[in-house]
């Protein structure tokens, strides 16, 4: 595609230099497991999130059961959870948000998502905890880097007792009520895969948390499950983060700032030209949303139509997601579905996410807007 979704050459290019310094020192020093580089970036992410403690590991997958885990093990002592234990998050996300919750022992409940949002509906969240007494803990998802409402989250885990884990991989440097995303909830994950705001040239991902016991389980289980990786107290995970990703990443750290402004940007230009056509809807201008994805939704089944329309003109566009996760099979016994979740079924079948690369030209921006305007008009 002449215009694709994200450019990563183009980044490379623009940042080569640093990244190229940065791998220079991993080359030279030979230190590929828990280098300097590694504490380093867990400090400097730590200070930019404004939260206590960050454990870098291996991927986003990984860093969401690590945390489910390090919760079961710090609230009731045991390694996984397990009868009857059940965690709430939504059925339209990435699959790794609640296969990591089967994986940490406990069953996934579905809850519908809200129109506007694509974050959980809290009316329905709260019908579901009042009925639901074995649910220990939440992963709200903030969706395409949209901030969810972490004021209500919050409240509602509160008054039934249940932890908070953000799922904030498509969200890093968005703010929800003041607060940077993956730092709010009692632990966070955030993943660097290469397509994310931040992303590593390779799987990398890291744990957030204010909570010094949740830290140092979440640690250990990094490792194999213990201080001393020959003598392990857990069944853990080698789940390190690589020092060459660490030092990518600090690299590309310097940049993440003014690439989400750019994505803002790209989001209002392309609002600009695309409001108040009749069967398309627009994301909401949210302040604290960084656009890991621009995700527009169409109505009337028109939506393969605009892509074609859209990829005969060399502009890339994707689905992400098409299949909600309680039809994927994996799901089918695993999880529970709380009533009916007929808005994530929707969406599914009307989301599209536009180009949203953050160096695109003024010139692209405006070519994917009219390519989009024309097939309305
Ligand atoms: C990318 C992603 C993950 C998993 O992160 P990885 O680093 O790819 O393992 C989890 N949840 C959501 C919503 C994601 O977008």
């Amino acid at each position: 595609m002449r215009i694709p979704m994200i450019d990563l050459q183009r980044q490379y290019a623009h940042m080569k230099a640093d990244v190229d310094a940065r791998i220079e020192e991993c080359l030279r020093s030979q230190h590929w497991i828990l280098g300097p580089q590694v504490s380093e970036l867990e400090e400097r992410i730590a200070a930019y999130l404004g939260s206590k403690f960050c454990i870098a590991t291996s991927s986003g997958t990984e860093a969401l059961v690590i945390g489910m885990r390090a919760l079961s093990l710090a609230r009731q002592g045991r390694d996984y959870w397990g009868d009857g234990d059940e965690i709430v998050t939504v059925p339209f996300t990435f699959a790794a948000t609640a296969d990591t919750i089967v994986r940490s022992g406990a069953r996934p409940v579905f809850v519908d998502i809200e129109r506007e949002s694509f974050s959980i509906d809290l009316s329905k969240l709260a019908a579901c905890l009042a009925a639901r007494p074995r649910v220990r803990a939440l992963v709200p998802v903030h969706l395409y880097g949209r901030p969810a409402d972490m004021t209500g989250i919050a409240e509602l885990a509160r008054r039934h007792g249940v932890a908070v884990v953000e799922d904030a991989a498509q969200a890093f440097g968005a703010v929800s009520a003041g607060r940077r995303c993956a730092s709010i909830g009692d632990l966070g994950a955030l993943s660097f895969f290469p397509t994310k705001n931040l992303g590593a040239f390779g799987d990398a991902g890291m744990i957030v948390t204010d909570d010094p016991e949740l830290a140092r389980i979440s640690r250990d289980l990094t490792k194999h499950g213990g201080r001393d990786k020959y003598d392990v107290s857990q069944i853990g995970y080698n789940a390190r983060m690589d020092t060459l990703q660490a030092a990518i990443l600090l690299a590309r750290l310097a940049y993440v700032e003014d690439f989400n402004a750019r994505r803002r940007r790209i989001a209002a230009a392309y609002r600009a030209q695309l409001s108040s056509l009749a069967g398309l809807s627009l994301p909401g201008g949210d302040e604290g949303h960084v656009y890991n994805q621009f995700t527009v939704r169409v109505a009337d089944g028109r939506r393969s139509a605009l892509q074609a329309h859209l990829a005969g003109k060399g502009i890339a566009s994707t689905v992400y997601y098409p299949k909600c996760l309680h039809r994927m099979k994996a799901f089918q016994e695993r999880a529970v579905v709380w009533e009916e979740c007929p808005e994530a079924l929707r969406a599914a079948d009307e989301v599209l996410s536009l180009p949203i690369e953050p160096l695109l030209s003024d010139g692209e921006i405006a070519e994917v807007g009219e390519a989009v305007r024309s097939f309305f008009q």
